[in-house]
């Protein structure tokens, strides 16, 4: 599904065929989740190019995170772009998915780790929630609280809470989860941020609480081009649920309408919402970014 034979991967300097990659099965990484990792796309634009969006801001993310984990991470940003247009262009690809992983090495301590791995790799990934509109439901599980971790920071261990939350959604007939912080207030779905509609106006969680994405950055200017207000600040779902409309926004994601939070459907119909419109000026922007981002 993510390789066939002739996939190529790059492995810490080296391209090799994804079938006859490898790793020691003692890194610290795959016992303790002490690993960090990018999800970014690319596409093929209208100028019959393929440009990898917001790729300096990915793999700065990347720098970040694997500072917070002292995890050494030997590339520059510039080297990390280098290397992904490489891998797309030996795999012959153009509407990606890119994952760089940099994983710690051989260490049954708990201590941080000398030696790290560089792993990149891409494959053709649709929308992380299809092109539907999903139905929430509030998860009984929490956010990673801010003080347990870098929960700005994106860490593999982290993601054992978005892997019970998600599945706990499907299990209970939902499409996907809506996490809750420490205070009761809505977070973030398990890979995606939450915006939500009331009169005219989108509201998004504070930074704190949740990783603050690089859509939902994205989203903000597309917001101040349009002319549409956005507040980040606490809100419970109730206050949600009386809101017109609700979307998610993720690099996997995309832009993805909600249609419904624990079963009570949100009333204006999704092509009639904010989130439709940055649905569509986003998809715009990640087919055109060069035209697009002149205006921001
Ligand atoms: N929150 C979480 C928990 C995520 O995993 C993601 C996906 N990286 C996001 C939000 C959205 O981040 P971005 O827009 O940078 O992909």
């Amino acid at each position: 599904m993510y390789y066939d034979d002739n996939t190529l991967v790059f492995l810490d300097g080296a391209w090799l065929k994804a079938r006859d990659a490898q790793t020691n099965l003692y890194v610290q990484a795959l016992h303790y989740g002490n690993s960090v990792f990018e999800g970014i796309r690319s596409y093929r634009t209208s100028a019959g190019e393929t440009q990898i969006f917001k790729v300096e801001e990915h793999f700065e993310r990347l720098h970040y995170s694997a500072g917070r984990m002292f995890i050494p991470l030997p590339y520059s940003v510039q080297e990390l772009i280098d290397i992904s247009h490489q891998l797309l262009q030996k795999n012959g690809l153009s509407n990606a998915y890119l994952r760089p992983l940099i994983f710690s090495g051989p260490n049954m301590s708990l201590t941080t780790p000398a030696e790290s791995h560089v792993f990149l790799c891409a494959w053709q990934w649709g929308k992380l929630l299809g092109d539907q509109l999903v139905r929430l439901m509030t998860s009984s599980f929490q956010r990673p609280n801010p003080k347990s971790c870098f929960v700005d920071a994106k860490v593999s261990g982290h993601y054992v809470n978005s892997i019970l939350a998600a599945s706990e959604a499907k299990a209970k007939g939902f499409d996907e989860a809506l996490l809750l912080d420490a205070d009761g207030h809505v977070a973030e779905a398990p890979g995606a941020n939450f915006f939500f509609e009331k009169d005219g106006m989108l509201y998004t969680p504070s930074r704190g609480n949740i990783l603050p994405g690089i859509t939902r950055a994205t989203i903000f200017q597309l917001c101040r081009q349009a002319g549409i207000r956005v507040e980040e600040r606490a809100f419970t779902i109730e206050e949600c649920k009386e809101g017109d409309g609700a979307f998610l926004v993720g690099t996997a994601a995309e832009v993805t309408g909600v249609e419904s939070l624990d079963g009570v459907r949100f009333q204006r119909p999704w092509a009639n919402t904010l989130g439709a419109t940055m649905q569509q000026m986003y998809r715009q922007l990640v087919l055109d970014e060069v035209l697009h981002e002149a205006y921001l």
